[in-house]
């Protein structure tokens, strides 16, 4: 008797996943999600299930995704801006001694406006193997949206807390001709608009992505002073991301 062969989806998943699983002695740099869990890519799921530890900014935020995912167990340690000379010799200790690592940062892509740049620059210097397990980032998903030119971007990430500094750089860009990214905190997002204001020409257009992938995901463009006069007369809560168009 003859049995015919029947692959079912999830065996042929299941056997693509094997094929990927965690090398001994590498280090995935994985993205995780920006807010909506079902984000996070069949790869990422697979390097944080197979990999021998993880490295995170934030416990904590970390067991929350990996209870998402059943993964239990998994060993995890902090790395940080402050003192992240000594995190990054900890880490390519573990790499030097065969472990698998995935490194994660609280949200989306780790080093983009998060820790990690010297635990790499450590790596390579190392011949450390280092994979990239790509996914959400927020400056990216807000720029697929914008209607803004994306040909040419300048991701200028967090800007200076102190207004005066924070003036003199947006005034540094204003003939740039590239769509400007900006990253800010929820209670400074008035007065990055206020600086906006004062230094910007005032047709220039912006967009604001707001919560993305979250519930109470928004989408605003107009001109800066259109946007002040309506939708932020107050300071809505939530996490932003801000273009700035170029003149076009
Ligand atoms: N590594 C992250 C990435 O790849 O986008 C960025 C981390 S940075 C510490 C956090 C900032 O990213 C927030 O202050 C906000 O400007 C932006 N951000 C992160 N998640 C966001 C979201 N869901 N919606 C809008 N902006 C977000």
């Amino acid at each position: 008797m003859v049995f015919p062969l029947m692959l079912t989806y999830m065996d042929i998943l299941q056997a693509l996943c094997e094929k990927h699983c965690a090398q001994k002695g590498t280090l995935y740099v994985v993205a995780t999600p920006i807010g909506n869990l079902s984000d996070l890519t069949l790869r990422a799921i697979n390097i944080l299930k197979t990999c021998d530890c993880i490295a995170c900014e934030t416990p904590s935020m970390t067991r929350k995704l990996l209870m998402h995912l059943h993964i239990k167990g998994k060993r995890l340690f902090t790395y940080r801006d402050a003192g992240e000379a000594q995190s990054a010799q900890h880490l390519l200790q573990k790499l030097q001694n065969g472990l698998s690592i995935a490194l994660v940062s609280d949200a989306g892509t780790p080093t983009v406006s998060d820790p990690g740049f010297r635990v790499l620059r450590l790596c390579h210097r190392e011949n450390i193997p280092i994979i990239p397990i790509p996914g959400p980032s927020a400056a990216i998903a807000s720029l697929s949206v914008s209607g803004f030119p994306s040909d040419r971007f300048l991701f200028l990430g967090f800007l200076p807390p102190q207004k005066s500094h924070r003036q003199k750089i947006l005034e540094s860009y204003r003939s740039e001709q590239a769509t400007l990214i900006l990253y800010e905190s929820p209670h400074r997002i008035l007065s990055l608009f206020e600086c906006l204001q004062k230094t910007l020409e005032p047709q220039r257009e912006i967009f604001v992505a707001r919560e993305l992938t979250k519930l109470n995901e928004a989408l605003y463009q107009g001109t800066i002073s259109q946007l002040v006069q309506t939708v932020f007369t107050s300071a809505p809560r939530g996490e932003y991301v801000v273009l700035v168009s170029p003149l076009l």
